[in-house]
């Protein structure tokens, strides 16, 4: 029986299964593709959610993997502690941009924000302080459990959950020539003086739509934040793990951010794990003799040995192979492949940072209820490709080993495609 004839029990994340039928069965995942039951390749163009960054199943990472399930399987992380998570602290430390000192465990992008927040509100709460307002970007994503998607843009993706969400302090993105509306609004909000956290997307808006601002605004934002007391966070989620050219985004802006999320390509990919950076006087605002500071927060899988032997591999290959040149090769291959896209009319705006291309296609409904995107997805899946369109926002955020040929084909396939669907 195939995937099509089975009643499933399972119920997919981001799915309408009303209209979303069938589903692909994958059986086998090997450096840019997914290969499915009937041994066909998929050009996973988007990284399986973008977490992929050296490639599916990279041999150093699968290796540290089994070497990893020798030893361990899950311990708790209160009171007991392991090597994995300590050399992998030690790491994140030393690449990540400097000042950040201390690493907190969790295991998805959302937790990675969830505890940034709580992080930042007890900075302030235990410093006797009363700040505990948070500043986000218009159209920015920082997943979908309770605080992110306070954080996040609000729409029909978290209409019936509104009653659960808090307010929060919103600023214009900076669309180009408006920059300065972003951060007159910014200080602005700051004026209340009851701001604990400005929390950015660093550089590019994921799930927003792939909309891309100024290192030199990041630069801006992060002064006006510091100026005013407030913490910066950066949500590296995405960004982080070289996507848009450097390791983090926030180097670009020569920037530390206070609080780092981290969490996608932290494993490679492999493995889920998360992990929030802070700056020292953080940490230090929670350490006390007073038991009511403790940092109360935990996930039952924080900082699982096995996903940190993952993340310490991904830490090796950054280290020993020609991570940053595969990356600038990616990035002028998807430069070539985007050109001939630049001035054509099918198409509203495209751009690119990094690794990471984006069209938007000129179409009459864009939004996520339209049946753009899934119409799309038919279409590149029928040619052996997973792209998955952002409503009339085309992407590529392939893996760095992608190959000429599959980004020819991916580019073809864009081509062809945004003639039948007008
Ligand atoms: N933050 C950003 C910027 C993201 O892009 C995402 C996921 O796409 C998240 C947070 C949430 O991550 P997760 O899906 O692992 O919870």
């Amino acid at each position: 029986m195939n995937a099509a004839q089975s009643p499933s029990p399972v119920w997919h994340p981001f799915t309408q299964h009303g209209l979303e039928q069938p589903f692909k069965r994958i059986v086998r995942t090997e450096g840019s593709s997914l290969i499915d039951e009937d041994g066909q390749r998929i050009f996973d163009g988007i990284s399986s959610w973008w977490v992929i960054t050296h490639g599916h199943r990279h041999p150093a990472i699968m290796a540290a993997i089994r070497d990893a399930t020798e030893n361990f399987d899950q311990v708790i992380f209160a009171e007991y502690s392991h090597e994995p998570a300590e050399a992998l602290a030690s790491g994140l430390i030393e690449l990540a941009p400097p000042g950040l000192t201390h690493v907190f465990y969790s295991d998805s992008g959302s937790t990675a924000v969830e505890v940034a927040i709580k992080m930042a509100l007890g900075y302030f709460h235990h410093r006797g302080e009363r700040k505990a307002r948070i500043i986000v970007m218009e159209h920015s994503y920082h997943g979908d459990t309770v605080g992110a998607m306070s954080v996040g843009e609000r729409g029909v993706f978290n209409a019936p959950y509104q009653p659960l969400l808090f307010d929060v302090g919103r600023l214009p993105f900076p669309r180009p020539g408006q920059e300065q509306q972003t951060l007159d609004a910014l200080e602005q909000l700051c004026r209340g003086g009851d701001v604990a956290a400005v929390l950015v997307e660093p550089l590019i808006l994921g799930a927003g739509g792939m909309k891309l601002y100024a290192p030199s605004v990041l630069a801006e934002i992060a002064a006006i934040a510091s100026r005013s007391g407030a913490l910066l966070i950066a949500d590296e989620v995405m960004t982080g793990w070289g996507r848009t050219g450097t390791l983090f985004a926030c180097e670009q802006a020569g920037i530390t951010p206070d609080i780092l999320c981290t969490s996608k390509g932290l494993t490679g990919g492999a493995l889920p794990l998360a992990a929030t950076l802070s700056k020292p006087e953080i940490f230090e605002a929670h350490r006390s003799t007073d038991r009511s500071r403790t940092f109360f927060h935990s996930s039952s899988y924080a900082a699982n040995p096995i996903a940190c032997a993952a993340a310490l591999a991904n830490l090796d290959i950054w280290r020993q192979e020609p991570v940053k040149e595969r990356i600038a090769t990616l990035t002028s291959m998807q430069s070539e492949k985007l050109a001939r896209f630049r001035n054509d009319p099918r198409f509203s705006e495209v751009r690119q940072i990094g690794t990471i291309t984006a069209l938007d296609l000129a179409t009459q409904g864009t939004g996520y209820l339209s049946d753009v995107s899934p119409r799309l997805r038919r279409l590149f899946r029928e040619r052996g490709l997973l792209i998955r369109p952002l409503g009339n926002v085309i992407y590529l955020m392939p893996p760095y080993c992608s190959s000429a040929e599959e980004l020819n084909r991916a580019y073809a396939a864009i081509d062809e495609c945004a003639d039948l669907i007008r």
